[in-house]
């Protein structure tokens, strides 16, 4: 029986881990269980799944989770340190699947003890790539990607050498927006922004899918996880969702990564790793889709992706920066404080000043410099979203 523990197991990714696990009876021994607000779900699961622990990120949550425990075997625990120590428990597969900068340092505990991570948490490359990859290296430990973007690129590069690799060309929906004419993005609404055309995700990157900001995130990610230079990455819309992503090799060939718009494929590609498992995934009817569609992004109507380039080039702390200016940008469009195009202006404004003021191209050396780094751009985006506001 393999050990499994889930950061996140409340969320979208975390809930289709749990359903992949629970089809499996007497495969998986589940550790730890972690969450936020929901604590319902996460005492149900928990108690479910037996796992021998689980814990809500949220110290004010503490008394109502040993509540919903009591009674079942099931050990409680509570806050940022809780979490981050039940990663530190032995597993031999740990799922990252908290939503934001809050799922490092988490992760970072999975990488130190030389486990598994399976990486849905973006935000881990995107801010800290360099050091998260540095410490895997040093300890041994293994990182699988689970965004579906890399995990079709981790996959189509299965036995060729990464030497030959020309291109990665990331797939993209294109968001709740492609279709929209360009005048109207400012009048999008928090309800319109939250529905995505192919996929069920969470509320927050369902907005980054609109924005693009999402796609930002993953080529920066691919960039740290696979090393691939700023100038050999793509970003082609696929309305369809179908193709995932597609490698470019020296000799002109394409692998495309081909396969329904649901995380359980990723997740179970990351899980059984390097096994394949049957999974519980719709099977494509090529002849019912009949085609497959792509067109080039438009640049006025997803300037996040410029910004991404833009980090990617600069390196070092910017990627924290970066991050950092979207979470703020993304709770002010949340909370109605700006619109939707306003949150590509804040991160562009806190890069800015950042990097004219504070040396946003030094390399981190530390999980310390990153979350300073963080720290400082989150109160930057809310001086950009106060200046927008007046
Ligand atoms: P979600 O909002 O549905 O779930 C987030 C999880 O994180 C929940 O369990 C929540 O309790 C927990 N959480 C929230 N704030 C926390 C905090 N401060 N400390 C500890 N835990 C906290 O998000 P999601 O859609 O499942 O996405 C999770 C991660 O996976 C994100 O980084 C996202 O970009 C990435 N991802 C998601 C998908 C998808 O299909 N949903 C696809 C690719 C990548
Ligand atoms: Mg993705």
């Amino acid at each position: 029986m393999r050990s499994v523990s889930i950061l996140g197991a409340t969320g979208s990714i975390g809930q289709n881990t749990i359903d992949l696990i629970a089809r499996a009876p007497g495969a998986f021994a589940v550790q730890a269980l972690t969450g936020a607000g929901n604590i319902a779900r996460l005492a149900a699961d928990a108690i479910r799944l037996r796992a021998a622990v689980a814990v809500t990120s949220r110290d004010d949550l503490y008394p109502a989770l040993q509540q919903a425990l009591a009674g079942s075997g099931v050990q409680a625990a509570a806050g940022a340190a809780a979490v981050a120590e039940a990663a530190s428990r032995p597993a031999d597969w740990t799922m990252s699947a908290i939503v934001g900068a809050a799922g490092l340092a988490p992760g970072l505990q999975v990488l130190e003890r030389g486990g598994t991570l399976a990486l849905a948490n973006k935000e881990t490359l995107v801010t800290a790539g360099p050091l998260v990859m540095a410490l895997a290296r040093a300890r041994g430990a293994t990182i699988l990607p689970v965004d579906s973007e890399h995990s079709a690129i981790f996959q189509a590069l299965q036995g060729e050498d990464v030497a030959s690799v020309e291109r990665v060309i990331i797939t993209a929906s294109g968001g709740a927006f492609r279709d929209w004419p360009l005048e109207r993005l400012k009048t999008a609404t928090l309800a319109q922004a939250s529905t995505h055309p192919n996929w069920a995700m969470g509320q927050r990157i369902t907005i980054d899918s609109a924005s693009m900001f999402n796609k930002a995130l993953e080529l920066i990610e691919a960039r740290e996880f696979f090393g691939t230079s700023p100038e050999r990455l793509e970003v082609i819309i696929h309305p369809e969702s179908l193709i995932h992503a597609l490698i470019g090799f020296a000799d002109g060939a394409l692998m495309a990564h081909v396969g329904p718009p649901d995380m359980r494929h990723a997740i179970g590609y990351a899980l059984h790793w390097p096994q394949r498992r049957a999974l519980p995934v719709a099977r494509l009817d090529l002849a019912a889709i009949g085609k497959l569609t792509f067109r080039a992004p438009d640049p006025a109507r997803y300037p996040a992706l410029a910004l991404a380039w833009q980090v990617m080039a600069a390196g070092g702390l910017s990627g924290a920066a970066f991050n950092a200016a979207k979470e703020r940008a993304l709770d002010g469009f949340i909370a109605g404080q700006i619109g939707f195009l306003d949150m590509a202006r804040v991160v562009d404004a806190v890069l800015d000043t950042m990097s004219s003021q504070q040396g946003l191209q030094n390399a981190a050396t530390s999980l310390d410099d990153i979350m300073q780094t963080d720290r400082l751009a989150r109160i930057r985006a809310d001086e950009a979203i106060a200046r927008i506001r007046e």
